[in-house]
């Protein structure tokens, strides 16, 4: 019988299967696409996303990033990471490079989606195959998390995430966060000649509507070519265990905040690197905790700063705060950016 099958081939999930080999278990994933999978996303890779990455051996060509800077119009507050340097990647160049190393270290990827789960006590059946565990990494709206009744009701402020790329040189290597009452535009160098932008809000529009919202970005981007829009939300998702038996919730299948501070993918593999080591030790229960500690600063500082955007005097100041106080910004960024780990 397999040690472990994981349900979800995004970066999640091969970063699970690649902590899984190294800790010399048998494993196996699922996933139902194809190819260099794409994804609304940011495209920032925190400082802990890079050291975890490097770490494992997968070294995606990007943009070097060094740092967060929020703007307004009017005002600018700007925090550099202490602990590494971050990087700027498009999803599909990151994919690509966490597949090539799952190939190299000859991990089977079966291109089914995860549709039964049974539990036999001392294993797991799914859709007819016996494994002792099943990590789901299944993504933002997982299929298994649903399976198994481990969802809870999305919270009521929904949000949304947008994103798109512009085919222009980047002209910062910070990751800049462009606030106006429409919401957030975050702009990301991801490679020579080309920034990704995804916007945050609340009422999602089609994109040149919500960025007419951003002037000064609008600046830099006028007349420049512009890539397909992807969507994703409600981003804030949440589930009532991470532990259910023999499965684990790992990544955006475990539960999201938002994607307003960027982190999902260090924290996601920070997850991975967790679930594995309690599988490894057999005892999957102490996931449990692990997960809690390593989201405890997201909760409180993402969960506080998304609280705050949808109180529209309290989000107008947030650029002039950060700014007024460089020194709270600059430990809020870095408490985010630091690599995690569990214990
Ligand atoms: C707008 C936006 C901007 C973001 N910006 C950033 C950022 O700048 N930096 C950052 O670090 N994070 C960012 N994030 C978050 C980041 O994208 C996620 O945290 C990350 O993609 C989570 O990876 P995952 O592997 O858990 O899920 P996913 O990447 O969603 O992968 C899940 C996989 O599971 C597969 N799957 C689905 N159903 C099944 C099934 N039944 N069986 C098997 N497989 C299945 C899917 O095909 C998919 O490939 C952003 C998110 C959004 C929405």
């Amino acid at each position: 019988m397999r040690d472990l099958l994981v349900a979800g081939g995004g970066p999640i999930g091969l970063a699970a299967a690649l902590y899984a080999t190294r800790a010399g278990l048998d494993v196996a994933v699922r996933e139902p696409r194809t190819g260099d999978i794409d994804k609304a996303c940011g495209e920032g890779l925190m400082p802990g996303a890079v050291a975890a990455l490097d770490d494992l051996g997968v070294y995606p060509h990007g943009h070097p990033v060094r740092g967060v800077r929020y703007l307004d119009g009017t005002r600018t507050a700007q925090a550099d990471f202490r602990y590494g340097t971050g990087l700027g990647v498009r999803r599909t160049v990151l994919h690509g490079a966490l597949r090539a190393r799952a190939a190299e270290a000859a991990i089977e990827v079966d291109h089914r989606p995860v549709r039964e789960v049974l539990d036999r006590g001392d294993h797991l059946v799914v859709d007819g195959e016996p494994t002792r565990y099943l990590v789901a990494a299944d993504g933002l709206h997982s299929p298994v998390r649903r399976l198994l009744g481990l969802g809870r009701t999305p919270a009521r402020h929904r949000r949304y995430g947008l994103r798109c790329h512009v085919e222009v040189e980047p002209w910062t290597s910070y990751v800049e966060v462009h606030w106006s009452g429409a919401g957030e535009a975050y702009v990301t160098p991801v490679a020579e000649d080309v920034v990704g932008v995804a916007v945050l809000t609340s009422g999602p529009r089609p994109m040149p509507e919500l960025l007419a919202q951003f002037p000064l970005l609008g600046r830099r981007i006028a007349g420049r070519a512009t890539s397909r829009t992807r969507g994703a939300g409600p981003l804030r998702q949440r589930s009532r265990s991470r532990v259910a038996g023999r499965v684990l919730l790992v990544g955006d299948a475990a539960g999201y905040v938002d994607a307003l501070t960027g982190e999902g993918i260090a924290l996601g593999m920070a997850q991975a690197r967790a679930a594995v080591a309690a599988l490894a030790e057999g005892r999957p229960q102490r996931y449990e905790g692990d997960w809690r500690r390593l989201r405890r600063r997201h909760d409180l500082l993402t969960g506080g700063l998304v609280l705050a955007t949808a109180v529209p005097p309290v989000r107008h100041g947030i650029v002039g705060a950060a700014a007024g106080v460089p020194a709270v910004f600059d430990a809020a960024v870095n408490q985010l950016a630091r690599p995690a780990r569990a214990r």
